[in-house]
């Protein structure tokens, strides 16, 4: 699958990238429809924030579906669930 990678200040690219797998129980994966660059992901890129390195894959506001092979049951607010 596609990725948007950051690669430095100013520099980013579509890598390939490996299919997401479920590791926990609580996980889910879902199918990214839409996804965008936000106001974070521009400071990023202007290499305003040190603590993202090279590899970091942009774009974390997405719209997505569950995935038709996984059947979410529940959501616990108290649980940190993470989206694959
Ligand atoms: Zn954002």
């Amino acid at each position: 699958m596609k990725a948007l990678v950051y690669q430095g200040p100013g520099k980013c690219a579509w890598e390939n990238k490996p299919r997401p797998t479920i590791q926990e129980p609580s996980d889910a994966i879902v199918r990214v429809t839409t996804s965008t660059i936000c106001g974070t992901d521009l400071h990023i890129l202007k290499g305003d924030l040190s603590s993202v390195t090279d590899g970091r894959i942009l774009g974390h506001e997405g719209s997505e579906s569950p995935d038709s092979k996984v059947m979410v049951k529940r959501c616990l607010p108290s649980l940190p669930t993470r989206f694959l």
